[in-house]
């Protein structure tokens, strides 16, 4: 990997402003999911290493909060320009540790930047409230306060945005935070430190910890000193954290799992709508969290939009994400393509036809290509479990009311999607939807500007918009007798 600046290839963990070894001195490679070369390695650290983080943070605390919002604010917007200015260098770093094609990996760390940005503006505007006094003699008063040290546990398919989603509003709150990444992840994660460094945020303020997740994670979650976690991930991993916090109550914002509906309806501009598929579905070669996971479509459309939705899948190119015209990358790891595979059997198995694609890529490694599945139904394991990969079912329906139905049978509930103009069905779906995101007409719907996250099994709390900062926030109500 040939960055402009070399020295973004951080190898060292971010602790209190310093960069150390594990205190055991061992590391782990990180390898390329495009091409299994070494890309370099990062520190085994657990514990000892995240209970110094934490003390740092602890440490770093008061200095932090106390300065103003501005102030505060100020030093956000420099690693957000950091982070525009670094653009190439990052996204190159992130092509290469998760395999998505460049032209996406720019585009997130531009998402990423953007919530260092929107927040830095957003510290700014922690506004309390005045109450009229329930006595002669009462003023009442609410204000806001930061939680305090914090701590964030973050997955691997969007490296930069599911770290700067979490630190840009707990910084621009007066929180400090301790941030583990993914395995799979570390050095984009590393970069964001040594920007947030060359920013001049301050030491402990925003430290990261590579290695034992379960070491590192435990410590997080029961280190009393912490009063945050957030997390995004997998749902049983975050009940297992859930549990791990409750001994010592903290407050949490867990972003889960989804299963995705994408419903078209009769009266659908089809066209519009297998765009809206083509980007809810196949973006991060399916794996994001809100991904369409379910495709239904009306019965009268069904053969049209399932005949377009294969030519548009046709245009996809397959291959390492470094290369121009790639539009798909490699999935992470073998795990995720014997999930993918295991899907398309079973639906295959049950009667399921294949309209396009299902097999490995002929790129080879982790490579799957975009897959189409018609005849689906609801018996298929592709109803129930997220598929995380490029594999999109189509099931037919008929009826408004069933689809709705079929829509909200599942535990999730994080985004949904639905192509439709008649104005009063497009207002019954929508909230009909038992989702904590609904996109109307459209397959994307991810932007710092409004507020992010799940319903049910797929979590709590919202991250982005003028709410993300909320979630970093104490109130605190002052009774004052005159
Ligand atoms: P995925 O299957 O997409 O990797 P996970 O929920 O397993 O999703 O992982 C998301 C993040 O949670 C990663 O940073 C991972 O290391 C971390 N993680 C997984 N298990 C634990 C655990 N028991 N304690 C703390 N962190 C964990």
């Amino acid at each position: 990997m040939q960055l402009n600046d070399m020295s973004l290839l951080r190898q060292q963990c971010y602790i209190d402003g310093q960069w150390l070894e594990a205190i055991s001195g061992e590391k782990v490679e990180i390898a390329d999911p495009a091409t299994h070369r070494v890309i370099g390695s990062v520190p085994v650290m657990g514990t000892t290493e995240t209970k110094a983080a934490i003390s740092a943070a602890e440490k770093a605390l008061p200095a932090w909060r106390a300065l103003t919002a501005k102030e505060r604010g100020a030093k956000l917007n420099r690693w957000f320009e950091l982070l525009l200015e670094h653009q190439d260098d990052l996204a190159l770093m992130m092509t290469t540790e998760q395999g998505k094609p460049l032209a996406e990996a720019k585009g997130e760390v531009a998402y990423a930047a953007s919530f260092i940005e929107w927040f830095a503006e957003e510290a700014k505007r922690v506004y309390g409230d005045t109450i009229p006094g329930h006595q002669g003699d009462k003023r009442l008063m609410v204000i806001k306060q930061s939680v305090g040290v914090t701590a964030a546990i973050t997955p691997w398919n969007f490296p930069a945005a599911m770290i700067t989603r979490k630190a840009a509003p707990a910084l621009a709150a007066g929180c400090t935070m301790v941030v583990k990444p993914a395995p799979q992840t570390p050095f984009t994660a590393l970069a964001l430190a040594e920007l947030a460094e060359r920013a001049g945020i301050p030491k402990g303020v925003f430290s990261v910890v590579t290695g034992d997740a379960i070491g590192i994670g435990n410590e997080l979650c029961s280190n009393p000193v912490v009063r945050k976690l957030s997390f995004t991930g997998s749902t049983p991993v975050g009940i297992k954290l859930m549990q791990q916090c409750a001994p010592t109550l903290k407050k949490m914002s867990l972003e889960l799992g989804g299963n995705a509906p994408f419903i078209v309806f009769n009266d659908a501009d089809i066209d519009a709508a297998v765009e809206g598929a083509m980007i809810a579905k196949y973006r991060n070669a399916g794996q994001t969290c809100v991904c369409a996971n379910r495709i239904y479509v009306q019965d009268a459309v069904y053969d049209e939009f399932a005949e377009k939705l294969a030519a548009a899948v046709a245009k996809l190119k397959v291959g390492v994400g470094t290369e121009e015209g790639v539009t798909t990358g490699p999935l992470i790891n073998a795990d995720a393509v014997a999930k993918v595979q295991r899907h398309l059997d079973d639906a295959l198995s049950k009667g399921a036809t294949l309209l396009a694609g299902g097999k490995l890529a002929s790129a080879g490694g982790n490579f799957f290509e975009p897959t189409i599945l018609t005849s689906v139904d609801k018996s298929m394991l592709v109803a129930k479990e997220e598929t995380f990969g490029p594999l999109a079912p189509l099931f037919k329906f008929s009826d408004v009311d069933d689809v709705i139905a079929q829509a909200n049978d599942t535990e999730f509930g994080l985004a949904a999607y639905f192509y439709g103009r008649d104005i009063s069905l497009v207002w019954k779906v929508s909230e009909a939807l038992e989702y904590g995101m609904v996109g109307v007409n459209t397959g994307l719907i991810s932007t710092e500007v409004a507020p992010f996250g799940g319903i049910k099994a797929s979590g709590l709390g919202r991250e982005g918009s003028k709410f993300g900062i909320e979630e970093y926030l104490e109130m605190k109500y002052i009774c004052m007798s005159v």
